[in-house]
């Protein structure tokens, strides 16, 4: 597959990414205007402006949105203000309306990116019409729904996509309302590295505080852009008052964030770098030679255990192994967690080597 790059449908306003930003929810014609004109005064440069105009909501009875209404509002804001809007699309209504308000780019939610028929309804209303179409991950951590959706919508001859990264539900406590699990869009970028991704720190987030974090992790990996929230009185807004910004803190935020490039032109950072990892590729050259060491004494020791009938798997043994392992990395300044997740895969690996040493031994 191949995708039509970010800047060549979306204008980055020479920001070094693409910036979305507008409230969660259009909620009147007076609360738009008045986030344009505070964007506006705090010389915020968007690509598109973006205010979800159906809700959809976890429980009846909260704010849904004002649907047909608020693209009106959209649409003269729009010509007003020449910016370019975006707006959340669950089914193939949604997408009509939309179009007859000349939306600009159509984004679809997490919820709806879970249900197959869902995103097949709005392909197929998206037929011969070109307009691009942002896919938010799925609630819960499955690639390949997310993947689903990009196909389904790419199929019907539209490469003007990108997805969204908003994170993903656990159940219990987190610090975060959704979990980023980066290794998700990167293994999405590593199986499609044209299709442009674009992280949503608010909805990740859940909280104002955390998202200029997020929002950094996320260029230092080079994602292609960020949809951020903001409203003109973030606590008085009727969804998500907790994660909006204001115009102000958006500005403030934006003014810190460091973006990274993915090469440098500069022949001497690039030596280095090329330097440093050559040295990686040594160093992960004796890992090698050591894993190999490793397995050979993991042999032996299922060949001993074979002849004098002592089990595969030893609880305390592994213990042990985990708990000293855990200590020395301490000691020694490694991250202890990484350490353990290591001892985990290689403690995996011995079990099934000694299984083999047992069975083969058995059969002779
Ligand atoms: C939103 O963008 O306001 C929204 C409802 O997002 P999500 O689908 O990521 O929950
Ligand atoms: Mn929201």
């Amino acid at each position: 597959m191949h995708f039509a790059p970010l800047n060549t449908w979306l204008n980055f306003n020479n920001n070094d990414f693409a910036l979305i930003t507008g409230p969660c929810g259009a909620e009147s014609f007076e609360q738009l205007e008045q986030t344009i004109i505070a964007l506006k005064q705090q010389n915020i440069h968007y690509a598109l402006f973006r205010a979800g105009v159906w809700k959809p909501r976890t429980r009846p009875n909260s704010f849904e949105g004002k649907g047909e209404e608020a693209l009106k509002w959209l649409l003269d804001l729009k010509l007003k203000y020449s910016i370019k809007t975006t707006v959340e699309v669950a089914n193939a209504e949604h997408v009509e309306l939309a179009l007859k308000y000349k939306v600009d780019a159509l984004w679809i939610g997490a919820r709806t990116t879970v249900n197959p028929f869902s995103v097949q309804e709005i392909a197929n209303s998206l037929i011969g019409r070109k307009i691009p179409v942002l896919i938010k991950n799925p609630v819960h951590a499955d690639l390949q729904l997310w993947i689903g959706a990009i196909e389904r919508i790419y199929a019907i001859g539209n490469n003007k996509i990108a997805a969204i990264h908003r994170g993903f539900h656990s159940y219990g406590n987190s610090k975060y309302r959704n979990k980023p699990l980066w290794q998700i869009p990167i293994e999405l970028k590593t199986l499609f590295p044209s299709l442009p991704i674009i992280n949503d720190p608010s909805h990740i987030c859940g909280k104002r505080e955390l998202i200029i974090d997020v929002a950094q992790k996320a260029l230092n990996i080079c994602m292609d852009g960020l949809m951020i929230e903001s409203h003109v009185n973030p606590k008085k807004a009727l969804s998500d008052a907790e994660q909006q910004l204001s115009a102000e803190s958006l500005s403030c935020l934006l003014s810190d964030l460091v973006s990274r490039k993915n090469k440098s032109e500069n022949i001497f950072v690039n030596d280095k770098l090329t330097q440093l990892r050559k040295i990686i590729d040594e160093i992960d050259d004796e890992l090698i030679n050591i894993l190999k060491q490793r397995i050979a004494v993991v042999e032996e020791i299922g060949e001993y255990k074979k002849e004098n009938n002592i089990s595969v798997f030893q609880l305390e043994r592994w213990q042990s192994i985990l708990n000293t392992r855990s200590q020395w990395a301490k000691k020694m300044g490694v991250s202890q967690q990484h350490v353990e997740k290591i001892f985990q895969l290689l403690h995996q690996e011995s079990i099934r080597l000694q299984n083999e040493v047992m069975s083969k031994a058995s059969k002779q």
